[in-house]
């Protein structure tokens, strides 16, 4: 994934909201500077966009992935032309989350491990989420709802359930 920001000199689109952009590198993004008022840059657009996934484009240099966005952009945003743009910043994150390929389901591993004090938590386990934030929380809690059972087995009931009222 290569995460990109783009300043431009005015605003390029109206959106407020979140975008997802199938048949472009723009897996998702936003126009914070439309949507988030309390940026610096507001009044005028910055497009924070996650280009995903992006394993041609990750190894090519800042000039040509930005070209590349810019294209999509302005497919999407017709006022996102270059001579409008201020800056552009990228960040290249080569193993950001996993490949949600086919089959690659069944290499999730369980939170729990064959080492029985050693319990997993991470976007990764499987929780039958996507590799997300909510995948994470959700791999927590089954992490911590183990280490619960397991002291409920040597403690008895004092101990409490994690799960939320
Ligand atoms: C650009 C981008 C955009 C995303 N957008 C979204 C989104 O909009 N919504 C969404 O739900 N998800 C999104 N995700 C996915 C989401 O961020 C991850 O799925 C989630 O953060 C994973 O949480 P985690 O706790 O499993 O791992 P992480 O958040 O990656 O936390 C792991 C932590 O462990 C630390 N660490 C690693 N190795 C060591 C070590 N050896 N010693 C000590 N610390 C270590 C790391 O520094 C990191 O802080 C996005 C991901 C990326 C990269």
């Amino acid at each position: 994934m290569v995460s990109d920001v783009v300043w431009f000199d005015r605003p390029i689109s109206q959106f407020t909201n979140l975008m997802f952009s199938p048949g472009t590198l723009l897996g998702v993004h936003a126009d914070l500077g439309m949507g988030s008022p309390g940026y610096e840059w507001s009044d005028k657009s910055f497009i924070a966009a996650c280009v995903a996934p992006a394993d041609e484009l990750i190894a090519q240099d800042d000039d040509t992935v930005i070209a590349a966005v810019m294209d999509d952009l302005r497919k999407l945003h017709p006022l996102a032309e270059r001579q409008h743009l201020v800056k552009a910043k990228l960040v290249r994150v080569p193993k950001s989350v996993y490949r949600a390929s086919p089959s690659a389901e069944r290499l999730r591993p369980n939170s729990r491990t064959p080492v029985r004090n050693l319990l997993l938590a991470g976007c990764y386990v499987d929780t039958k989420f996507p590799a997300s934030v909510e995948g994470a929380v959700r791999s927590a809690r089954l992490a911590v709802d183990s280490v619960l059972a397991e002291a409920r087995t040597s403690m008895g009931s004092a101990v409490t359930s994690s799960r939320l009222p």
